[in-house]
């Protein structure tokens, strides 16, 4: 390594997200994918070990002056088991996915994939849909749950996991198990000090999940963007105005979906909700 201040991240797909986040404040760091230094794998698991063992060998060398170790929260923060070193960065919700159910992100999606100008987004949109979105995600809430109970306690007879892929919770018998255990997952959210609320969903669901959830909303959305054709004070469009039936500019595009939604919402790393990375990322490296 050289001596601009590194950044180890999990795998493959943080490189690009982090590297972005750095440039957006002109700072020069290097990111590394744990599993392409020598010796270790991809994982938190051996990003913790990885940073462990340069604090063993550093010796008075201060390691959180030169590296930061970023690892997805998951269920660490429930384990009891954040890892006390200065270099670690562990992130504020499950993983970094997590941090992209953001209002800008339909926003963003709006102006990307359909044909409607920026000036048919207003923020009284941006609010009224992602308000609607945001309470169709609860419906990851108790599954949720349900998989960091099993989480905690290996013997717990689980119905929900969270190795499961995301659109099982919509299929018997897991559908229907846990909704039988509503209230005792209530008890146990309780236990906890977990609340129905977005900020501890994305403690609680693994941001695969819940930004797959979102992306899918956002597409149901768009596919039938024409009813907001001239609302939240935008003018209607053209075809509208002139009642040109099946035509209107609010229109997703070809070829999109939720899949592209999903990827591409991570080229959108100026997102508040990144603030503290960049924050982290000003007290380790110099300007460029
Ligand atoms: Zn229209």
């Amino acid at each position: 390594m050289s001596s601009t201040p590194a950044v180890i991240v999990e795998g493959i797909n943080d490189i690009k997200i982090y590297n972005s986040i750095a440039k957006s404040i002109n700072r020069c760091v290097e990111v590394y994918a744990v599993e392409a230094i020598k010796g270790y794998s991809a994982g938190c698991g051996h990003v913790i070990n990885a940073v462990k063992a340069l604090y063993a060998s550093a010796e008075s060398v201060l390691v959180e002056d030169f590296v930061i170790g970023i690892i997805d929260r998951d269920t660490r923060e429930f384990r009891g088991e954040l890892p006390v070193e200065k270099a670690f960065l562990v992130l504020n919700y499950y993983s970094v996915e997590s941090h992209f159910v953001d209002p800008e992100i339909v926003r963003k999606s709006i102006s990307t994939y359909t044909l409607a100008g920026d000036d048919a987004v207003s923020e009284e949109m941006i609010d009224a849909l992602f308000s609607k979105i945001e309470q169709k995600l609860y419906d990851l809430y108790y599954f949720s749950l349900e998989s960091l109970r099993f989480a905690l306690d290996g013997n717990y007879n689980s119905d929900y996991r969270y190795s499961f892929a995301n659109n099982r919770r919509k299929q018997d018998p897991a559908m229907s198990n846990v909704r039988a255990k509503i209230h005792e997952l209530d008890s146990f959210a309780a236990s906890l000090n977990i609340r129905c609320s977005l900020s501890d969903l994305k403690k609680i669901s693994t941001g695969k999940w819940l930004l797959g959830a979102f992306s899918e909303e956002i597409y149901i959305l768009l596919t039938n963007f024409k009813i907001y054709c001239g609302k939240f004070g935008a003018k209607k469009c053209q075809y509208c105005k002139r009642e040109i039936l099946d035509t209107c500019t609010y229109k997703i595009k070809e070829g999109i979906s939720n899949k592209t939604i999903y990827s591409l919402a991570f080229e959108h790393t100026g997102l508040t909700s990144l603030d503290y990375v960049r924050d982290r990322f000003s007290s380790v490296s110099a300007v460029q």
